[in-house]
């Protein structure tokens, strides 16, 4: 195929049979988030290099291999975003929100843009939603931000996830731990990895999160990092466990979670599916107290979670997860000859301003041949305007599920048909729920 007419690899389309799930799953999502008191925040698609080179860390596989880094034509070095968080710490800074109420509670949904091998799962132009909870240290956050992940879940209906939570410690008792993992990897030096063997020397704990299967495989071993945290850090992951316990949210300690970003601390948590492969991991976040000072700002202990979008969609596919459907045209014009057509025209625009979705000819078609594109469209209802109907002054409301046709003056039409969407509706009311409406005047009601 030509190039021009093939996607790069790694990305992918989303089209219009399919764009409507994502919609409805990314506004429930939204829409959650608002009842927790997050805020949406956006935020640019680049971003200087050093942002993510600093916020990131560059002893992860994210800064090291993933960035789709580019000089630009000033020379400066940018970056695509590969993740949510370093930008909104920077925009937090930047504006100084840090004066405002805290926690600030921000959430979006972006692109995100990596350098990997592309699978199910794993693509290099991806979504995420995200939230961040900006300026409060204490573990009931912790557990409010999971609750937040964990009450989107169950809102859209998807199962099986499992809550994995662990914690990081701070940099005070991870000093004691990276010495332990030192040791360590230092006697397995000879089978690491050749990044790794960097990472040995700069942040042993990168060693954890490495890929390869033989590195992965020595990190089964390694000293844990919950045998190392000190009383605070032990003491904050305790409160969190106990919100978990009294919100009822089910989780597992694994002490293996240290998450692929740098600048994690304390709690961090993935939730984790067997259902959609090797990329199981749906949703990750965690404690990131050291950032906003990492970038410059002032000390500002913070939290988040980023949700892959296209590993969602994947599970709930596999799951089968019921959706809304997809909202349906309420009424097709069909029209013959010019005056019809801007008769249908003036009729759909009126129409449209009550919020009615409509749709007449505007492919210049024949009657039969729009029918049969209202069909496919899958219309509610649909109404033919021609010389006659023109002449008369009346046309029919045809339902195309097989109810009743309705005929209507076309005069006043706009309110007429108003009034019939309204009774219908009521009717599909009472009949689904078995209500005798007989001897009731609809008229009566509106
Ligand atoms: P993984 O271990 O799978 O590489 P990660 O630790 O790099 O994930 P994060 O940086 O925490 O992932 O990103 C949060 C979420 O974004 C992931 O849990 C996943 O759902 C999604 N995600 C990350 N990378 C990709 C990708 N290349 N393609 C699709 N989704 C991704
Ligand atoms: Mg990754």
């Amino acid at each position: 195929m030509a190039l021009v007419t093939k996607a790069i690899k790694g990305t992918q389309d989303l089209l219009p049979n399919e764009s409507y799930k994502n919609r409805y799953v990314e506004q429930t999502m939204l829409d959650i988030a608002s009842k927790f008191g997050y805020k949406e925040i956006r935020t640019p698609v680049f971003e200087y290099t050093e942002l993510f080179s600093r916020g990131v860390g560059d002893t992860t596989d994210v800064v090291q291999k993933e960035m789709y880094t580019f000089d630009d034509k000033g020379g400066r070095s940018i970056t695509l975003r590969p993740e949510g968080t370093a930008g909104a710490m920077r925009a937090f800074l930047e504006h100084g929100l840090f004066n405002e109420p805290l926690p600030q509670k921000v959430s979006y949904l972006t692109s995100c843009y990596r350098y990997e091998k592309p699978q199910a799962g794993r693509l290099r132009e991806f979504h995420q939603f995200g939230v961040e909870c900006l300026g409060t240290a204490a573990p009931a956050a912790d557990a409010e931000l999971i609750s937040l992940a964990h009450e989107i879940f169950s809102h859209l209906g998807v199962e099986g996830l499992r809550l994995e939570i662990n914690s990081i410690g701070c940099p005070t008792c991870r000093k004691k731990y990276h010495e332990a993992l030192h040791s360590y990897f230092e006697s397995k030096k000879a089978d690491l990895c050749e990044t790794c063997l960097d990472r040995l020397g700069r942040n042993p704990m990168r060693i954890l999160d490495c890929k390869s299967p033989v590195c992965s495989e020595i990190a089964k071993d390694a000293p844990k990092v919950l045998d190392y945290i000190c009383e605070d850090c032990s003491a904050h992951f305790e409160v969190v466990k106990k919100h978990l316990d009294a919100m009822n949210i089910p989780y597992v300690v694994n002490p293996t979670i240290v998450r692929g970003l740098d600048y994690y601390t304390r709690t961090v948590f993935e939730f984790v599916s067997e259902q959609i492969g090797a990329q199981g991991t749906v949703c990750g976040g965690g404690r990131y107290d050291g950032l906003a000072e990492q970038l410059g700002g002032n000390s500002t202990p913070s939290l988040g979670f980023a949700l892959g979008i296209e590993r969602l969609m994947l599970l709930m596919q596999a799951q089968n997860t019921p959706l809304p459907e997809e909202e349906k045209p309420d009424l097709y014009i069909a029209s013959m000859g010019e005056e019809a057509t801007v008769l249908a025209a003036k009729l759909a625009a009126s129409l449209r301003e009550e919020g009615i979705s409509v749709q007449y000819d505007v492919a210049g078609r024949s009657v039969k041949a729009q029918m049969k594109f209202a069909n496919k469209l899958g219309v509610r209802n649909t109404v033919v305007i021609g010389d006659s109907e023109i002449e008369s002054g009346k046309v029919t409301v045809k339902d195309m599920n097989g109810g009743e046709s309705v005929e209507m003056e076309l005069d006043g039409f706009e309110d007429s048909y108003q009034s019939y969407l309204i009774q219908s509706a009521v009717a599909e009311i009472a009949g689904t729920d078995g209500i005798d409406m007989s001897g009731i005047n609809l008229a009566d009601l509106f």
